[in-house]
């Protein structure tokens, strides 16, 4: 507060500074006027005089020579002549009438002394030469009219005055008289201190403007770099701080942005071309909001805060413009190269009543919930904050983003361990790991409060890394079981993880021990080198588990395809069994057909007596579910 204050204390300053500033020029130029008129008037009142006596002295010296006959001629031929008129011209030396003298021009147009008034010692020759240091003397030859011209010297002001005498309108001589005017030497004074005065200010005042403009400019630009993200030009982190103390939540609904996925754009394209769409995102936001009503904050890595204007009451106008910017992210497409683009999604959270939250942070949170809402919904949708999101949000007792990140990251992602139990006896006792989280009360947390949050993210990534790290180490630990796991389709195809499985793989006693189990899924069949890693795993050991076979697909030519050791029934189907003849024949045509093709068939949820005797009596030779034991922390004795 204290900096805008300085700000708006320094704009007043410059605007003072140039009104005072353009008054001393205003007063300085008069100051020189004032000068020039009390000369012009100095000049006009001491030259009357002395121009009517030249002006008549001319005329006389006209009256007495010849006018058939050249003047110049004349004179220098008649010496009384001269001499009468040389009296005359010296007559006329006073104190301030310095020179009086009389010219012609010869024919090569050089002017020559004809006669001179000066003193006997300064006195010029008869034909002289007259150097002329100023045009005028040559205009008086066709204007015929006499001619003031003002020398200006530093105490005084020395003055010639030409007259022409004319012969048959002719001009044959120039009747040439010096004089200075003294110039009044206080008033003088006093308008020299006045401009210096004057001048002296407005030299202080513009150093002082330059001082101060350099100073608002480095205040501006300290305070843009604080404000501004770099990256993409829109206000930063600090800005919301700042925007904490002044913003009226009347007036605002807030949108909080996120880019869908958006570590998957880094990963697979690199941090370059992830701050490429970051800069397009957040160029495309600027152009559909209203410029002078709405901010944009960039407030994460990709994520963006909106507040829009509510204008007359009316929230849903603000609406529309975090909308637009939806629709206009979805509709873009971003050139990452010069041959690829790339479609972004976003989801968006909105409150549309922040004026019913008492501070700012509280009214984002709630914006932020909306958010969370809409990835939880599948991403690239736009959710409005209301009460039943909250229950939404408090009850489902899903885990929130940050909960999975902070249990990945403090170790509190565990397993817990089912057994799958066999007809015959077997060299190894099999188990199927399932994801736990611990939360930070203890609880343990199931994979539906899990996977639905972070499903596409890296999160999903990282946990299956985790599980994968833990089943490794308990492989080490106990040489006497086999453990499953379960990867998603988007594991079987990152490097990251294959590399951890040729690793394992790599160590004695491991890839045959340890099973991988993928879901069947749209994901999984549509995705083409998902395929190509699944031999490729099978071939460094690994048996493949085709999951929740049953449930949706039921792709027999993809089983053959990747050529899969085990089918596992999909749990739901293997529940009816018993009453439901649909389910019943599914299971059977699984199992004929797996038979054929040399795959093993597991059923799941196998809860009960009747059911197992059932899957039995199908000839599937593994069962896993309740009826045997419930997945639970690992038990070498159960
Ligand atoms: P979701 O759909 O759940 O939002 O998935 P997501 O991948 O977008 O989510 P998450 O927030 O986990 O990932 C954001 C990533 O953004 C993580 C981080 O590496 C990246 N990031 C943060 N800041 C920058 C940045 O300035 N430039 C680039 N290129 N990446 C950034
Ligand atoms: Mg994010
Ligand atoms: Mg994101």
């Amino acid at each position: 507060m204290k900096k805008v204050f300085f700000f708006k204390n320094s704009l007043f300053l410059i605007f003072f500074v140039v009104v005072a500033s353009f008054i001393l020029l205003f007063l300085l130029y008069g100051t020189v006027k004032l000068e020039n008129t009390i000369q012009k008037k100095m000049v006009e009142i001491s030259t009357t005089d002395v121009i009517s006596i030249i002006k008549n002295s001319a005329e006389t010296i006209n009256r007495q020579l010849d006018k058939t006959k050249s003047y110049n001629v004349q004179i220098k031929e008649n010496e009384a002549l001269q001499k009468d008129i040389e009296e005359k011209l010296e007559a006329l030396i006073t104190q301030n009438i310095k020179y009086v003298y009389l010219l012609y021009k010869d024919e090569r147009g050089v002017f020559r002394f004809l006669v001179d008034g000066a003193k006997s010692e300064n006195k010029a020759f008869i034909n002289q030469k007259f150097d002329i240091d100023n045009e005028k003397w040559l205009s008086i030859y066709t204007t015929k009219k006499p001619t003031l011209i003002k020398n200006k010297y530093l105490k005084q002001l020395s003055i010639t005055y030409l007259v022409p005498i004319l012969n048959n309108d002719n001009v044959e001589l120039v009747f040439a008289v010096d004089f200075s005017v003294e110039k009044l030497d206080e008033i003088n004074k006093i308008i020299t201190l006045m401009k210096n005065g004057i001048i002296g200010i407005i030299s202080i005042l513009i150093l002082f403007l330059i001082v101060l403009i350099i100073q608002a400019i480095k205040y501006l630009s300290v305070k843009r770099s604080a404000y501004i993200d770099r990256l993409t030009n829109v206000y930063n982190r600090n800005y919301l701080h700042e925007l904490e103390t002044f913003i009226n939540l009347d007036q605002y609904i807030i949108g909080a942005i996120d880019i869908d996925h958006f570590k998957v754009i880094n990963d697979t394209y690199g941090h370059d071309i992830g701050d490429k769409v970051l800069r397009q995102i957040s160029h495309i936001i600027l152009s559909s909001i209203r410029a002078k009503e709405d901010i944009v904050i960039r407030y994460g890595g990709e994520e963006f805060l909106i507040l829009a204007k509510v204008k007359r009451e009316d929230r849903f106008i603000a609406l529309n413009v975090i909308e637009r910017i939806f629709t206009n992210i979805q509709k873009s497409k971003i050139h990452i190269s010069k041959k690829d683009v790339l479609e972004v999604s976003v989801s968006i959270g909105v409150n549309l009543e922040p004026n019913k939250s008492r501070t700012f942070s509280q009214a984002f949170k709630l914006a932020d919930i909306a958010l969370y809402n809409a990835k939880n919904k599948g991403r690239n949708n736009i959710q409005i904050y209301d009460e039943t999101n909250k229950r939404f949000d408090d009850n489902n007792g899903l885990l929130s983003i940050n909960e999975i990140k902070e249990a990945i990251e403090e170790k509190r992602v565990i397993c817990y361990y089912q057994k799958i139990v066999n007809d015959e006896e077997e060299k190894y006792t099999q188990y199927e790991a399932l994801l736990r989280i611990v939360d930070k009360n203890g609880n343990i947390v199931t994979p539906d409060k899990i996977l639905p949050v972070i499903k596409g993210t890296f999160l999903l990534r990282n946990i299956s890394k985790r599980v994968l790290k833990i089943c490794f180490e308990k492989l080490l630990e106990e040489p006497n079981i086999m453990i499953n796991v379960n990867l998603n389709p988007q594991d079987i195809v990152n490097d990251s993880v294959l590399d951890i499985l040729k690793r394992f793989a790599s160590k004695p006693n491991i890839s045959n021990r340890l099973g991988i189990e993928i879901s069947e899924s749209e994901d999984l069949i549509n995705c083409k080198d998902s395929k190509e890693n699944i031999l490729l795993l099978k071939q460094l050991g690994y048996k493949i588990y085709i999951d929740d076979f049953g449930s949706g697909y039921s792709n027999f030519i993809y089983l053959a395809e990747v050529n899969s050791d085990f089918i596992k029934i999909d749990g739901t189907i293997i529940k009816k069994i018993l009453d439901d003849k649909i389910a019943f024949l599914l299971v059977k045509s699984i199992v004929q057909f797996a038979k054929e093709a040399n795959i093993e068939v597991i059923a799941e949820y196998v809860c009960n007596k009747e059911i197992y005797e059932k899957v039995k009596s199908l000839g599937i030779k593994y069962s896993q579910g309740f009826y045997f034991s419930i997945p639970k922390e690992f038990d070498k004795k159960s």
